[in-house]
Protein backbone atom coordinates (compact mmCIF):
# COMPACT_ATOMS: atom_id res chain seq x y z
CA UNK A 1 0.00 0.00 0.00
CA UNK A 2 1.95 2.86 -1.34
CA UNK A 3 -0.23 5.09 -3.17
CA UNK A 4 1.31 8.01 -5.16
CA UNK A 5 0.75 12.03 -4.07
CA UNK A 6 -2.79 12.94 -6.95
CA UNK A 7 -0.14 15.16 -8.36
CA UNK A 8 2.27 12.35 -9.57
CA UNK A 9 -0.66 10.43 -11.01
CA UNK A 10 -1.40 13.61 -12.91
CA UNK A 11 -1.86 13.70 -16.94
CA UNK A 12 -1.56 16.30 -19.17
CA UNK A 13 -4.50 17.13 -20.77
CA UNK A 14 -6.61 14.71 -18.55
CA UNK A 15 -9.88 16.08 -17.17
CA UNK A 16 -12.11 15.26 -14.54
CA UNK A 17 -15.11 16.35 -16.47
CA UNK A 18 -16.77 16.08 -19.40
CA UNK A 19 -19.04 18.89 -20.86
CA UNK A 20 -20.47 19.52 -24.67
CA UNK A 21 -19.23 22.97 -25.68
CA UNK A 22 -21.04 25.96 -24.35
CA UNK A 23 -23.18 27.98 -26.81
CA UNK A 24 -22.26 31.02 -24.18
CA UNK A 25 -19.59 32.78 -26.72
CA UNK A 26 -16.22 33.64 -25.02
CA UNK A 27 -14.94 36.97 -23.30
CA UNK A 28 -11.58 38.02 -23.01
CA UNK A 29 -10.67 37.61 -18.76
CA UNK A 30 -9.50 40.53 -18.49
CA UNK A 31 -12.98 42.91 -19.26
CA UNK A 32 -13.98 40.61 -16.30
CA UNK A 33 -11.02 41.35 -14.22
CA UNK A 34 -8.20 44.18 -13.97
CA UNK A 35 -5.02 42.54 -15.63
CA UNK A 36 -3.20 43.01 -12.45
CA UNK A 37 -5.39 40.66 -10.68
CA UNK A 38 -4.99 37.97 -13.87
CA UNK A 39 -2.20 35.01 -13.18
CA UNK A 40 0.09 35.19 -16.35
CA UNK A 41 0.20 31.39 -15.66
CA UNK A 42 -2.02 28.27 -15.43
CA UNK A 43 -2.55 27.03 -11.57
CA UNK A 44 0.00 24.36 -10.89
CA UNK A 45 -3.51 21.33 -10.14
CA UNK A 46 -3.22 17.71 -10.88
CA UNK A 47 -4.99 16.46 -13.98
CA UNK A 48 -6.51 13.33 -13.23
CA UNK A 49 -9.58 11.55 -14.60
CA UNK A 50 -13.01 11.26 -12.51
CA UNK A 51 -12.49 7.59 -11.87
CA UNK A 52 -8.72 8.11 -10.77
CA UNK A 53 -9.65 10.72 -8.59
CA UNK A 54 -12.32 8.67 -6.94
CA UNK A 55 -10.19 5.94 -6.77
CA UNK A 56 -7.27 7.82 -5.49
CA UNK A 57 -9.76 9.08 -2.35
CA UNK A 58 -10.74 6.20 -1.62
CA UNK A 59 -7.62 4.41 -1.53
CA UNK A 60 -5.89 6.94 0.90
CA UNK A 61 -8.86 6.54 3.04
CA UNK A 62 -8.44 2.64 3.27
CA UNK A 63 -5.08 3.27 4.31
CA UNK A 64 -6.94 5.66 7.51
CA UNK A 65 -8.40 4.84 10.36
CA UNK A 66 -12.49 6.59 10.67
CA UNK A 67 -15.92 5.23 12.27
CA UNK A 68 -16.96 4.24 9.04
CA UNK A 69 -14.71 1.67 8.58
CA UNK A 70 -14.29 0.19 12.42
CA UNK A 71 -14.77 0.96 16.33
CA UNK A 72 -13.47 4.00 17.47
CA UNK A 73 -13.64 3.63 21.26
CA UNK A 74 -12.07 7.16 22.43
CA UNK A 75 -12.75 7.38 25.81
CA UNK A 76 -13.95 11.06 26.75
CA UNK A 77 -14.33 12.21 22.73
CA UNK A 78 -17.62 9.96 22.33
CA UNK A 79 -16.72 8.97 18.70
CA UNK A 80 -20.15 7.24 17.63
CA UNK A 81 -21.71 6.37 14.69
CA UNK A 82 -22.21 9.19 12.45
CA UNK A 83 -25.78 8.72 10.29
CA UNK A 84 -25.50 9.13 6.73
CA UNK A 85 -28.90 11.01 7.20
CA UNK A 86 -27.52 13.87 8.68
CA UNK A 87 -25.06 14.86 5.69
CA UNK A 88 -28.24 14.63 3.62
CA UNK A 89 -29.89 17.41 5.30
CA UNK A 90 -26.53 19.31 5.41
CA UNK A 91 -26.39 19.15 1.86
CA UNK A 92 -29.98 20.47 1.09
CA UNK A 93 -29.36 23.12 -0.95
CA UNK A 94 -30.92 25.52 1.16
CA UNK A 95 -28.72 25.18 3.44
CA UNK A 96 -25.40 24.29 1.83
CA UNK A 97 -25.75 26.93 -0.33
CA UNK A 98 -26.50 30.07 2.30
CA UNK A 99 -24.83 32.75 2.26
CA UNK A 100 -23.94 34.11 5.75
CA UNK A 101 -24.38 38.14 4.58
CA UNK A 102 -27.74 36.99 3.24
CA UNK A 103 -30.53 39.09 4.89
CA UNK A 104 -32.38 37.59 7.49
CA UNK A 105 -35.59 37.47 5.50
CA UNK A 106 -34.28 35.16 3.04
CA UNK A 107 -32.95 32.99 5.48
CA UNK A 108 -35.89 32.17 7.65
CA UNK A 109 -35.15 28.33 7.49
CA UNK A 110 -31.87 28.36 9.02
CA UNK A 111 -32.28 30.58 11.88
CA UNK A 112 -35.62 28.06 12.98
CA UNK A 113 -33.53 25.28 12.67
CA UNK A 114 -30.83 27.25 14.97
CA UNK A 115 -33.58 28.75 17.06
CA UNK A 116 -35.46 25.11 17.68
CA UNK A 117 -31.71 23.36 18.39
CA UNK A 118 -31.13 25.82 21.04
CA UNK A 119 -34.24 24.94 22.04
CA UNK A 120 -34.14 20.84 22.58
CA UNK A 121 -30.42 21.72 24.02
CA UNK A 122 -31.79 24.20 26.49
CA UNK A 123 -34.42 21.64 27.53
CA UNK A 124 -31.94 18.62 27.17
CA UNK A 125 -29.60 20.29 30.19
CA UNK A 126 -32.60 22.03 32.11
CA UNK A 127 -31.08 25.94 31.32
CA UNK A 128 -32.73 28.71 30.67
CA UNK A 129 -31.35 29.54 27.49
CA UNK A 130 -28.51 28.33 25.09
CA UNK A 131 -26.23 30.31 22.68
CA UNK A 132 -24.72 28.49 19.25
CA UNK A 133 -21.89 30.40 18.56
CA UNK A 134 -18.73 28.68 20.08
CA UNK A 135 -16.93 26.43 17.23
CA UNK A 136 -15.89 23.85 19.21
CA UNK A 137 -15.73 22.33 23.10
CA UNK A 138 -12.69 24.21 23.81
CA UNK A 139 -14.50 27.94 22.44
CA UNK A 140 -17.58 27.06 24.71
CA UNK A 141 -15.40 26.75 28.05
CA UNK A 142 -13.85 29.76 27.08
CA UNK A 143 -17.55 31.81 26.44
CA UNK A 144 -18.76 29.99 29.77
CA UNK A 145 -16.20 31.48 31.80
CA UNK A 146 -16.45 34.90 30.31
CA UNK A 147 -19.95 34.79 30.96
CA UNK A 148 -19.02 34.13 34.59
CA UNK A 149 -16.57 37.37 34.48
CA UNK A 150 -18.86 38.87 33.29
CA UNK A 151 -21.26 38.08 35.83
CA UNK A 152 -19.25 38.83 38.76
CA UNK A 153 -18.10 42.15 36.85
CA UNK A 154 -21.67 42.95 36.92
CA UNK A 155 -22.08 42.89 40.87
CA UNK A 156 -18.82 44.25 41.52
CA UNK A 157 -16.68 41.46 42.44
CA UNK A 158 -13.77 40.61 41.56
CA UNK A 159 -12.83 37.38 41.72
CA UNK A 160 -9.45 35.84 40.51
CA UNK A 161 -9.47 31.96 41.20
CA UNK A 162 -11.16 29.12 39.42
CA UNK A 163 -11.39 25.26 40.79
CA UNK A 164 -10.70 22.51 38.13
CA UNK A 165 -10.82 18.93 39.18
CA UNK A 166 -8.08 16.98 38.83
CA UNK A 167 -9.33 14.19 36.44
CA UNK A 168 -10.93 17.51 34.15
CA UNK A 169 -10.09 17.94 30.17
CA UNK A 170 -6.61 19.78 29.48
CA UNK A 171 -9.05 22.59 27.87
CA UNK A 172 -10.50 23.54 31.43
CA UNK A 173 -7.67 25.09 32.73
CA UNK A 174 -6.65 25.99 29.41
CA UNK A 175 -9.86 27.98 28.74
CA UNK A 176 -9.90 29.61 32.31
CA UNK A 177 -6.15 30.30 32.27
CA UNK A 178 -6.68 32.34 28.65
CA UNK A 179 -9.73 34.29 30.67
CA UNK A 180 -7.21 35.78 32.82
CA UNK A 181 -8.03 33.28 36.03
CA UNK A 182 -5.67 31.96 38.34
CA UNK A 183 -6.49 27.76 38.49
CA UNK A 184 -6.31 25.75 41.55
CA UNK A 185 -6.92 21.94 41.07
CA UNK A 186 -9.12 19.90 43.81
CA UNK A 187 -8.46 16.71 44.13
CA UNK A 188 -10.30 13.50 43.84
CA UNK A 189 -10.77 11.12 46.55
CA UNK A 190 -10.17 6.91 46.31
CA UNK A 191 -13.30 6.66 45.26
CA UNK A 192 -12.31 8.98 41.84
CA UNK A 193 -14.72 11.52 42.41
CA UNK A 194 -14.27 15.03 43.97
CA UNK A 195 -12.92 15.56 47.26
CA UNK A 196 -15.06 17.36 49.03
CA UNK A 197 -13.13 18.34 52.33
CA UNK A 198 -10.51 19.36 49.64
CA UNK A 199 -13.12 21.13 47.91
CA UNK A 200 -14.11 22.85 51.18
CA UNK A 201 -10.33 24.28 51.60
CA UNK A 202 -10.21 25.62 48.50
CA UNK A 203 -13.56 27.36 48.27
CA UNK A 204 -12.74 31.00 49.14
CA UNK A 205 -14.18 34.56 48.57
CA UNK A 206 -11.81 34.76 45.51
CA UNK A 207 -13.52 31.62 43.63
CA UNK A 208 -15.46 32.69 41.18
CA UNK A 209 -16.42 29.46 39.81
CA UNK A 210 -15.90 25.37 40.05
CA UNK A 211 -15.52 23.69 36.77
CA UNK A 212 -16.51 19.98 36.90
CA UNK A 213 -17.21 17.38 34.46
CA UNK A 214 -20.38 15.26 35.30
CA UNK A 215 -19.73 11.43 34.71
CA UNK A 216 -16.24 12.92 35.48
CA UNK A 217 -13.25 11.68 32.52
CA UNK A 218 -13.61 7.87 34.65
CA UNK A 219 -16.88 7.54 33.81
CA UNK A 220 -18.23 8.17 37.19
CA UNK A 221 -21.38 10.43 38.44
CA UNK A 222 -20.38 12.89 41.22
CA UNK A 223 -23.27 11.46 43.46
CA UNK A 224 -22.30 14.50 46.24
CA UNK A 225 -23.43 17.19 43.27
CA UNK A 226 -26.16 18.93 44.73
CA UNK A 227 -24.40 18.99 47.74
CA UNK A 228 -21.25 20.15 45.59
CA UNK A 229 -23.88 23.10 43.69
CA UNK A 230 -25.22 24.16 47.65
CA UNK A 231 -21.20 24.74 48.98
CA UNK A 232 -20.46 26.82 45.67
CA UNK A 233 -23.35 28.86 45.64
CA UNK A 234 -23.34 29.19 49.66
CA UNK A 235 -19.52 30.92 48.82
CA UNK A 236 -21.33 33.19 45.44
CA UNK A 237 -19.43 31.07 42.84
CA UNK A 238 -20.92 29.39 40.19
CA UNK A 239 -20.78 26.02 38.77
CA UNK A 240 -19.62 25.44 35.55
CA UNK A 241 -20.20 21.94 33.88
CA UNK A 242 -17.93 20.32 31.42
CA UNK A 243 -20.81 18.71 29.09
CA UNK A 244 -18.56 17.78 26.17
CA UNK A 245 -20.03 13.99 26.78
CA UNK A 246 -23.48 14.03 27.88
CA UNK A 247 -23.67 10.76 26.21
CA UNK A 248 -24.86 9.23 30.00
CA UNK A 249 -27.28 12.04 30.86
CA UNK A 250 -29.84 12.66 27.80
CA UNK A 251 -33.46 12.13 28.67
CA UNK A 252 -32.38 10.74 32.14
CA UNK A 253 -31.09 13.81 34.15
CA UNK A 254 -29.84 17.36 33.47
CA UNK A 255 -27.00 19.84 34.59
CA UNK A 256 -29.85 22.61 35.35
CA UNK A 257 -31.61 20.27 37.84
CA UNK A 258 -28.28 19.21 39.84
CA UNK A 259 -27.63 22.86 39.79
CA UNK A 260 -24.95 23.75 37.00
CA UNK A 261 -24.86 27.37 35.94
CA UNK A 262 -23.41 27.31 32.90
CA UNK A 263 -22.85 24.16 30.24
CA UNK A 264 -21.17 23.70 26.86
CA UNK A 265 -22.64 20.82 24.96
CA UNK A 266 -20.05 19.12 22.28
CA UNK A 267 -22.34 18.32 19.43
CA UNK A 268 -19.75 17.08 17.55
CA UNK A 269 -19.54 14.04 20.01
CA UNK A 270 -22.89 13.94 21.93
CA UNK A 271 -24.76 14.77 18.97
CA UNK A 272 -22.81 12.81 16.45
CA UNK A 273 -20.82 14.74 13.49
CA UNK A 274 -17.59 13.03 12.32
CA UNK A 275 -14.93 14.86 14.03
CA UNK A 276 -11.11 14.61 15.07
CA UNK A 277 -8.04 15.99 13.20
CA UNK A 278 -9.14 19.59 13.94
CA UNK A 279 -12.76 20.01 12.98
CA UNK A 280 -15.41 21.07 12.35
CA UNK A 281 -16.49 21.01 15.95
CA UNK A 282 -19.39 22.88 17.49
CA UNK A 283 -19.82 23.96 21.38
CA UNK A 284 -23.22 25.62 22.41
CA UNK A 285 -23.18 27.02 25.86
CA UNK A 286 -26.36 26.72 28.03
CA UNK A 287 -26.72 28.97 30.88
CA UNK A 288 -29.36 29.82 33.97
CA UNK A 289 -30.93 32.88 34.10
CA UNK A 290 -28.82 34.95 35.73
CA UNK A 291 -26.59 34.87 33.02
CA UNK A 292 -28.78 35.17 29.56
CA UNK A 293 -28.30 39.37 29.50
CA UNK A 294 -24.47 38.28 28.80
CA UNK A 295 -24.77 36.13 26.32
CA UNK A 296 -23.23 36.48 22.95
CA UNK A 297 -24.41 38.42 20.52
CA UNK A 298 -26.59 37.98 17.49
CA UNK A 299 -29.01 36.00 19.35
CA UNK A 300 -31.49 34.64 17.02
CA UNK A 301 -35.29 35.45 18.11
CA UNK A 302 -38.97 34.40 17.53
CA UNK A 303 -41.18 36.66 16.75
CA UNK A 304 -44.90 36.03 16.55
CA UNK A 305 -47.36 38.86 14.59
CA UNK A 306 -50.07 39.66 12.92
CA UNK A 307 -47.94 38.20 9.78
CA UNK A 308 -47.10 34.93 11.31
CA UNK A 309 -44.49 33.53 13.17
CA UNK A 310 -40.65 34.87 11.98
CA UNK A 311 -37.04 34.50 12.85
CA UNK A 312 -34.52 37.40 13.60
CA UNK A 313 -30.91 38.19 14.27
CA UNK A 314 -30.67 40.12 17.25
CA UNK A 315 -28.00 42.45 18.56
CA UNK A 316 -30.11 44.55 21.24
CA UNK A 317 -28.21 43.09 23.87
CA UNK A 318 -26.13 46.12 25.69
CA UNK A 319 -24.86 43.69 28.32
CA UNK A 320 -23.38 40.66 26.40
CA UNK A 321 -20.04 39.81 25.85
CA UNK A 322 -20.02 40.36 22.26
CA UNK A 323 -19.45 38.01 19.03
CA UNK A 324 -17.29 34.79 19.84
CA UNK A 325 -16.93 34.04 16.19
CA UNK A 326 -17.69 35.45 12.94
CA UNK A 327 -21.39 35.30 11.67
CA UNK A 328 -23.45 32.22 13.88
CA UNK A 329 -21.15 29.43 14.49
CA UNK A 330 -20.83 26.12 12.29
CA UNK A 331 -23.82 26.09 10.65
CA UNK A 332 -22.96 22.30 9.06
CA UNK A 333 -22.67 20.90 12.60
CA UNK A 334 -25.96 22.50 13.72
CA UNK A 335 -27.57 20.99 10.92
CA UNK A 336 -26.78 17.45 11.84
CA UNK A 337 -27.13 18.18 15.63
CA UNK A 338 -30.65 19.15 14.54
CA UNK A 339 -31.26 16.24 12.38
CA UNK A 340 -29.99 13.61 15.08
CA UNK A 341 -31.87 15.32 17.58
CA UNK A 342 -35.36 15.40 15.68
CA UNK A 343 -34.51 11.74 14.25
CA UNK A 344 -34.18 10.07 17.51
CA UNK A 345 -36.78 11.94 19.42
CA UNK A 346 -37.11 12.91 23.62
CA UNK A 347 -37.86 8.96 23.63
CA UNK A 348 -35.02 7.64 21.28
CA UNK A 349 -32.45 10.22 23.03
CA UNK A 350 -33.28 8.39 26.52
CA UNK A 351 -31.90 5.09 24.94
CA UNK A 352 -28.85 6.71 23.60
CA UNK A 353 -27.77 7.06 27.13
CA UNK A 354 -29.34 3.83 28.10
CA UNK A 355 -27.67 1.91 25.68
CA UNK A 356 -24.09 3.70 26.28
CA UNK A 357 -24.21 3.28 29.88
CA UNK A 358 -24.95 -0.83 29.04
CA UNK A 359 -22.88 -0.76 26.35
CA UNK A 360 -19.82 0.61 28.45
CA UNK A 361 -20.68 -1.77 31.49
CA UNK A 362 -21.02 -4.89 29.70
CA UNK A 363 -17.78 -4.00 27.98
CA UNK A 364 -15.83 -3.76 31.68
CA UNK A 365 -17.22 -6.96 32.60
CA UNK A 366 -15.04 -8.61 29.45
CA UNK A 367 -11.69 -6.52 30.59
CA UNK A 368 -11.72 -6.32 33.88
CA UNK A 369 -9.92 -9.64 34.63
CA UNK A 370 -7.03 -8.68 32.35
CA UNK A 371 -6.48 -5.46 33.23
CA UNK A 372 -6.45 -3.01 36.64
CA UNK A 373 -9.19 -1.37 37.42
CA UNK A 374 -8.29 1.76 39.42
CA UNK A 375 -11.60 3.18 40.13
CA UNK A 376 -14.68 0.93 41.04
CA UNK A 377 -17.60 0.18 39.15
CA UNK A 378 -20.07 0.55 37.75
CA UNK A 379 -19.55 2.99 35.59
CA UNK A 380 -21.49 5.68 33.47
CA UNK A 381 -21.02 5.93 29.77
CA UNK A 382 -16.84 5.30 29.60
CA UNK A 383 -13.92 3.25 31.73
CA UNK A 384 -10.53 3.99 32.29
CA UNK A 385 -8.68 0.95 32.54
CA UNK A 386 -4.70 1.25 34.13
CA UNK A 387 -1.82 -0.94 31.82
CA UNK A 388 0.18 -0.96 35.18
CA UNK A 389 0.43 -4.85 35.00
CA UNK A 390 1.59 -5.28 31.85
CA UNK A 391 3.94 -2.67 32.23
CA UNK A 392 5.64 -3.52 35.42
CA UNK A 393 5.36 -7.88 34.71
CA UNK A 394 6.37 -7.37 31.09
CA UNK A 395 7.56 -3.93 29.90
CA UNK A 396 4.65 -3.60 27.70
CA UNK A 397 3.23 -0.01 27.72
CA UNK A 398 -0.20 1.14 27.19
CA UNK A 399 0.54 2.54 24.14
CA UNK A 400 2.24 -0.46 22.76
CA UNK A 401 -1.11 -2.43 23.34
CA UNK A 402 -3.00 0.84 21.61
CA UNK A 403 -0.78 0.59 18.67
CA UNK A 404 -1.25 -3.50 18.49
CA UNK A 405 -5.15 -2.87 18.16
CA UNK A 406 -4.46 -1.66 15.01
CA UNK A 407 -3.32 -4.97 13.65
CA UNK A 408 -6.91 -6.21 15.05
CA UNK A 409 -9.07 -3.74 13.28
CA UNK A 410 -9.57 -1.17 16.23
CA UNK A 411 -8.79 1.74 16.70
CA UNK A 412 -7.34 2.68 19.95
CA UNK A 413 -8.71 4.08 23.11
CA UNK A 414 -7.54 7.52 24.95
CA UNK A 415 -4.29 6.38 26.19
CA UNK A 416 -2.07 8.50 29.38
CA UNK A 417 -5.56 10.60 30.23
CA UNK A 418 -6.84 11.33 32.71
CA UNK A 419 -3.74 12.02 33.57
CA UNK A 420 -4.87 10.68 37.56
CA UNK A 421 -4.70 7.33 36.36
CA UNK A 422 -0.87 5.55 35.43
CA UNK A 423 -1.02 3.70 31.94
CA UNK A 424 -4.73 4.78 31.64
CA UNK A 425 -6.45 3.43 29.10
CA UNK A 426 -10.04 5.38 28.53
CA UNK A 427 -12.52 3.08 26.71
CA UNK A 428 -15.78 4.68 25.61
CA UNK A 429 -17.56 2.25 23.18
CA UNK A 430 -21.24 4.46 22.35
CA UNK A 431 -24.68 3.28 22.06
CA UNK A 432 -23.74 2.98 18.36
CA UNK A 433 -21.49 -0.51 18.70
CA UNK A 434 -23.58 -3.99 18.47
CA UNK A 435 -22.79 -6.45 21.11
CA UNK A 436 -20.92 -8.65 18.48
CA UNK A 437 -18.67 -5.59 17.58
CA UNK A 438 -17.96 -5.35 21.82
CA UNK A 439 -17.22 -8.59 22.05
CA UNK A 440 -14.66 -8.76 19.44
CA UNK A 441 -12.87 -5.59 20.28
CA UNK A 442 -12.79 -7.33 23.94
CA UNK A 443 -11.52 -10.44 22.51
CA UNK A 444 -8.63 -8.32 20.63
CA UNK A 445 -7.60 -6.56 23.89
CA UNK A 446 -7.66 -9.85 25.97
CA UNK A 447 -5.66 -11.75 23.26
CA UNK A 448 -3.21 -8.52 23.60
CA UNK A 449 -2.98 -8.88 27.02
CA UNK A 450 -2.12 -13.05 26.58
CA UNK A 451 0.52 -11.55 24.28
CA UNK A 452 2.14 -9.41 26.32
CA UNK A 453 2.78 -12.12 28.67
CA UNK A 454 3.76 -14.78 25.88
CA UNK A 455 5.61 -12.70 23.19
CA UNK A 456 5.73 -9.27 24.39
CA UNK A 457 8.16 -8.53 21.36
CA UNK A 458 5.16 -8.73 19.16
CA UNK A 459 3.25 -5.95 20.86
CA UNK A 460 6.47 -3.98 20.94
CA UNK A 461 6.49 -4.02 17.29
CA UNK A 462 3.11 -3.18 16.98
CA UNK A 463 1.62 -1.75 14.18
CA UNK A 464 2.55 -4.48 11.71
CA UNK A 465 -0.35 -4.58 9.04
CA UNK A 466 -0.59 -0.92 8.43
CA UNK A 467 0.40 1.21 5.97
CA UNK A 468 2.57 2.80 8.46
CA UNK A 469 4.21 1.40 11.53
CA UNK A 470 5.78 2.64 14.49
CA UNK A 471 5.57 6.57 13.94
CA UNK A 472 7.73 9.07 16.64
CA UNK A 473 4.35 11.08 17.09
CA UNK A 474 6.54 13.64 19.02
CA UNK A 475 8.41 14.04 15.95
CA UNK A 476 5.52 13.58 13.52
CA UNK A 477 3.72 16.52 14.65
CA UNK A 478 6.41 18.70 14.69
CA UNK A 479 8.63 18.51 11.59
CA UNK A 480 5.88 17.70 9.18
CA UNK A 481 6.89 15.89 5.90
CA UNK A 482 4.72 18.20 3.37
CA UNK A 483 6.55 17.61 -0.30
CA UNK A 484 4.47 19.27 -3.13
CA UNK A 485 4.23 22.63 -2.02
C1 LIG B 1 -13.42 16.90 23.87
C2 LIG B 1 -13.52 17.47 25.20
C3 LIG B 1 -13.32 18.84 25.41
C4 LIG B 1 -12.86 19.81 24.33
O1 LIG B 1 -13.64 19.80 23.19
P1 LIG B 1 -13.01 20.31 21.79
O2 LIG B 1 -14.17 20.36 20.86
O3 LIG B 1 -11.98 19.30 21.40
O4 LIG B 1 -12.40 21.65 22.02
C5 LIG B 1 -13.49 19.32 26.69
N1 LIG B 1 -13.81 18.51 27.71
C6 LIG B 1 -13.98 17.18 27.54
C7 LIG B 1 -14.35 16.34 28.72
C8 LIG B 1 -13.84 16.62 26.29
O5 LIG B 1 -14.01 15.31 26.11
Amino acid sequence: MNEKLIFDLSRSGRKGYSLSGSDIPEVPLESILPLEHLRSEQAPLPEISESEVVRHFVRLSNMNFHVDKGMYPLGSCTMKYNPKINDYTFTLPGFAALHPLQPAESAQGALRLMYELSEMLREIAGMAAVTLQPAAGAHGELTGILLIKKYHESIGSKRKKLLVVDSAHGTNPASAALAGYEIISVSGNAEGRTDIEDLARKLDSDVAALMLTNPNTIGLFEKEIVRIAKMVHDNGSLLYMDGANMNALLGISRPGDMGFDVVHYNLHKTFSTPHGGGGPGSGPVGVCEKLVPFLPVPVVEKQEDSEGTSYRLSYDHPDSIGRMINFYGNFGVLVRAYTYIRMLGAEGLGRVSENAIINANYLLSLLEANFDLPYPKPVMHEFCLSGDRQKKKHGVRTLDMAKRLLDYGFHAPTIYFPLIVSEALMIEPTETESKETLDSFADALNRIAEEAATDPELVLSAPVTTPVKRLDEAQASRQLNICCL
